[in-house]
């Protein structure tokens, strides 16, 4: 039966299928079976986890799990895309579990480069980890996204000029690695019927400044012609990683005023000729953070497309970042009470705001009291980095004066006393 809606009309939404580790099944099998499953559902689409229907032996078999991605993009005030406005756009992947191959080390066992194959277990739920306000992860992803089509269509660079670069910076431990790696990882589930595979080289700049400088240039020298035999094959992604590059700059200016042996400003210099080389292939995304947030002098990095300034979460964000740590801990049974807590569902920023505007009387163990002391907590943060808010839950429930009988009221308490206390290191 024709659908009385176009296509045009409808908003695309991502679905993401993560296959088994023990999964054989075609991909375009997994595919045609998910977007039958949906059609016949006719599910609404919201952010998250659909189940795998218990009816279905091919899915059960094959498939971990479904998620619904992205939906926030297009309706406001978390309201509900129904299913005829929408058209899946299914996604099916499987997760390499072979972990980071480190080949290539300098002497003493230093470390410069990691290589993962992608889609990697270990950056399995990072995306989602991440919280900015915004919209800068799907500006990232849109950019990435337009960038790849515009090159596999072949658009003149001579005419529409674009490139694929990509600059984090701000201050430290505010997640731009993380994110890094999360949107390779993003990029590989997306665009794997384009190119089935994928890899993501990390280089740490600062690493390369050691003092095995004359290891430094054979070891960028033999990265680049790893990077390049990766990048000939057509059907590979490449993404490469470059850490702290404000490094580069700092070496380049040391090695100026003669504080530095000259051998660092080769480094820099050929690890800058062998990215221009790169830049010219279709296949390739180069990602680059910085800890400076002032104005970064070097030459490529004035070349990168998106400069993203990623700062200290905001408000919003440090609530969220700390609820999903205590889901955390009342998922796996750390917090619990007498009633049944590992059901307990706390409420996001946006609907606690609409709950706190509705006053009625609370008992202290219920969700919106306790978010009550969950926003409290994370004003408390303020100025703490994701990094740190990341590791208070841990700091506070180390300080428990019980900590085998931990209800949630009472560890807000504590993380509340936890966040003063750091922020009053900093
Ligand atoms: P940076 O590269 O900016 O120093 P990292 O990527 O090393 O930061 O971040 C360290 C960790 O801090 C991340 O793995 C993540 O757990 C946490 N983190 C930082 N910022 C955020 C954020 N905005 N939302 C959620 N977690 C964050």
């Amino acid at each position: 039966v024709p659908s009385p809606i176009l296509t045009e009309d409808k908003v695309l939404v991502s679905v993401e299928v993560c296959l088994k580790p023990s999964s054989t099944a075609r991909v375009d099998d997994v595919r045609f079976a998910v977007e039958r499953m949906l059609e016949t559902r006719s599910l609404s689409y919201i952010d998250g986890p659909v189940p795998v229907p218990l009816d279905d032996p091919f899915l059960l078999e094959n498939v971990e799990r479904i998620r619904i991605c992205d939906t926030g993009e297009w309706v406001e005030n978390h309201d509900i895309l129904l299913f005829w406005q929408a058209k899946p756009v299914v996604h099916v992947f499987q997760l390499s579990e072979e972990g980071p191959c480190e080949e290539l080390s300098g002497e003493g066992g230093l470390s410069s480069f990691n290589e993962w194959i992608l889609p990697a277990k270990e950056f399995d739920g990072m995306w989602e980890s991440l919280i900015y306000e915004s919209g800068l992860k799907q500006r990232l992803l849109r950019y990435a996204a337009t960038a790849l089509l515009f090159t596999d269509k072949g658009v003149d660079p001579f005419l529409v000029s674009w490139n694929r670069i990509i600059l984090l910076h701000g201050p430290p431990g505010t997640g731009k690695t993380s994110l890094c790696k999360a949107l390779a990882q993003k990029l590989s589930i997306r665009f794997s019927s384009r190119y089935p595979q994928c890899q993501l080289v990390e280089v740490n700049a600062h690493s390369l400044f050691s003092k095995w400088f004359s290891e430094s240039g054979k070891l960028v020298a033999k990265l680049f012609q790893k990077i390049q035999e990766m990048v000939e094959e057509e059907n590979n992604l490449v993404f490469v990683l470059i850490d702290e590059v404000e490094s580069l700059a700092a070496a380049r200016k040391a090695a100026l005023s003669g504080s530095e042996p000259s051998d660092s400003i080769r480094v820099v210099n050929a690890l800058l000729t062998q990215m221009d080389k790169l830049k010219s292939s279709p296949n390739v995304i180069i990602l680059t953070t910085s800890n400076i947030t002032a104005a970064i002098d070097i030459a490529f990095v004035d070349r990168a497309d998106i400069k993203a300034y990623v700062g200290p979460p905001t408000l919003e964000a440090r609530y969220e970042i700390l609820r999903s740590c205590l889901q955390e801990l009342i998922r796996t049974g750390i917090i619990s009470n007498s009633q049944d807590c590992d059901r307990l569902i706390l409420p996001n920023y946006v609907s606690l705001k609409e709950k706190l505007n509705m006053p009625e009387i609370q008992h202290a163990e219920s969700p919106v009291h306790l978010c009550k002391q969950l926003l409290e907590a994370a004003e408390a943060c303020e100025g703490l980095s994701g990094r740190s808010l990341r590791k208070l839950p841990f700091l506070a429930h180390s300080g428990l004066a019980n900590p085998y009988c931990c209800n949630p009221s009472n560890f807000l308490c504590t993380m509340v006393d936890t966040a003063k206390r750091e922020r009053a290191e900093l």
